[in-house]
């Protein structure tokens, strides 16, 4: 291993799968700084309330922040902390975990004079986490609950999202989930050493302290159909995310311990939160002393590359068709894998999978770019006669993800999909075919960003409420 990978995984050792919030060690670049006052005050201060705030326009909830950050800046912290949640059902999440580099940051003026960014999420982190400290985030008191309700599929940011909204207007809302805990991909796909679990649990446990009811390890296919929850609830919001990994298909596909990016993610995350897990424990999900390869150059590949360093794998690789210029994840992410030792293998895709019963090579083509296709990236081409041989003894397959048969599995062949299985919705509204059936996140817009989720939930939950205020009146009028 070499110098640079062992550096972070003794760092990581100090702070293994903590259930806490963890400080951030001084030499991991890769999670916002632990803000103090000062430092927030600071930053804040940095803003030039340039009067066009393009870090607002290119936040996905148009959060209000240029004036935050003055609020901020003066110490009128629970001010900036009102504002900050007003538009924004988890700001220390994202704050945390949004592609800030991509959003608010990357479009702050100062940034673009070359003076370097404001480190707004870092400040609207800060903001939330003072909050929390000062007692200031309190559950939802329902004065007057409504007699209708609302049934939420899935308890990822989409569907709580939707849920706060709505619970705050006094519905009732039960939330249906098929894991054992709610928080979808921030609990199971996110990794704890970019979003501690804790900071879910928090909120997660918020909610129900608001009254809404978690129904969890509950499918909705196998333990009931989506007409037996329209029939229960006045509304439906479909929140279900984007589960089914993309294959490759080469020959040798079926040895073992060939996985796809979620199923080790989640063992990790699992272990993380303090459960049994028995694929971990005996050695075939952990990547310790094993030599990795990821397939696959997203977030996901990032995710799973760093995770695997920090169980302190003997080697990790990342195999990628394109180039670093043309990789999908984001370039911090890469940088911050680079910096931990992982190896970049560009230009290359596996062309077999050989072992006895379990994996243990790669071979692999070299690629080279060619004409732009139909998306205006370069299409890879493989150079013929190219091939050589990655010893392996774990295969992460991080190809991205695709939308499962939402009609097949919820006995519900009249609800629409797209060409792409996502589920087809009205635009304004988010209403699907079916009336009172709405949806929300990444089922709706293919695999995307935790922030947009919570953007699509509140404007859903937005559309609901005037379903069902229309509902009750037509209602009133027959009685
Ligand atoms: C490894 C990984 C890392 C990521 N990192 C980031 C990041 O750093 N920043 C960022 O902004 N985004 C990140 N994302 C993307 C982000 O997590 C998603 O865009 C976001 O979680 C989508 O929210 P959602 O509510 O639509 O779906 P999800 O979070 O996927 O939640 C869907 C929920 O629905 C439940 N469900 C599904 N089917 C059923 C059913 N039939 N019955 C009952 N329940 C069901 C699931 O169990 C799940 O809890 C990452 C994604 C992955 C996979
Ligand atoms: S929600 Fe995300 S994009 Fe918007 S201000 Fe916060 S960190 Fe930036």
């Amino acid at each position: 291993m070499s110098k640079e990978m062992l550096k972070f995984v003794n760092i990581e050792k100090e702070t293994p799968f903590k259930k806490k919030v963890t400080t951030r060690k001084k030499d991991f670049k890769e999670i916002y700084s632990e803000f103090i006052n000062e430092k927030a005050k600071e930053q804040s201060s940095r803003c030039s309330q340039c009067g066009v705030p393009f870090c607002q326009v290119h936040c996905p909830l148009s959060n209000n922040i240029p004036d935050w950050l003055k609020l901020t800046a003066e110490g009128r912290l629970l001010e900036a902390y009102e504002l900050a949640q007003s538009t924004n059902n988890m700001p220390e999440i994202c704050g945390r975990i949004c592609p800030q580099d991509r959003l608010c940051e990357g479009n702050c003026v100062i940034e673009q004079s070359g003076h370097g960014t404001v480190t707004i999420g870092s400040v609207e982190k800060y903001i939330t986490e003072n909050a929390w400290d000062e007692g200031w985030i309190k559950p939802i008191k329902i004065k007057n609950e409504k007699e209708q309700s609302v049934g939420i599929i899935g308890a990822g940011p989409a569907g709580l999202a939707a849920g706060e909204q709505l619970r705050k207007l006094g519905y009732q809302i039960s939330i249906y989930d098929r894991y054992d805990r709610p928080g979808g991909l921030l609990i199971y796909g996110i990794p704890n050493f970019k979003l501690e679990k804790q900071v879910v649990e928090r909120r997660t446990k918020l909610l129900k302290e608001s009254g809404i009811k978690y129904l969890q390890n509950f499918e909705v296919g196998k333990n009931s159909t989506l007409k037996q929850l329209r029939e229960k609830h006045g509304a439906i919001l479909i929140a279900t995310g984007v589960y089914k990994a993309k294959e490759i298909e080469v020959p040798g596909s079926n040895l073992q311990n060939i996985f796809p990016a979620m199923k080790f993610l989640t063992a990790s995350n699992k272990k993380g939160l303090g459960d049994k897990v028995e694929l971990f424990d005996n050695g075939t999900l952990n990547a310790e002393n094993k030599n990795i390869v990821v397939i696959g150059g997203g977030d996901t590949a990032m995710d799973c590359v760093r995770t695997a360093v920090r169980q302190n794998a003997k080697s990790v690789k990342c195999l990628y068709r394109r180039d670093k210029e043309n990789m999908p994840g984001s370039a911090r992410e890469v940088a911050n894998a680079e910096e931990e030792g992982v190896e970049f293998v560009w230009l290359s895709s596996p062309k077999e999978f050989l072992g006895k019963n379990k994996i243990e090579n790669l071979v692999v083509d070299k690629i080279k770019l060619g004409e732009p296709d139909d998306s205006g990236r370069r299409k890879p081409e493989i150079q013929e006669k190219s091939e050589f041989i990655i010893k392996a003894d774990m295969v992460i397959k991080a190809l991205g993800f695709d939308p499962e048969n939402l009609p097949k599995l919820f006995n519900s062949k009249d609800l629409q999909i797209t060409r792409w299985g996502t589920l087809k919705t009205d635009f304004d509204t988010m209403e699907t075919n079916l009336p009172g059936v709405f949806a929300a996140g990444d089922i709706v817009r293919g695999a995307s960003l935790v922030v947009w989720a919570i953007k699509d939930g509140r404007n859903a939950a937005t559309s609901i409420k005037k379903f069902l205020e229309n509902k009750e009146t037509k209602r009133v009028k027959v009685a």
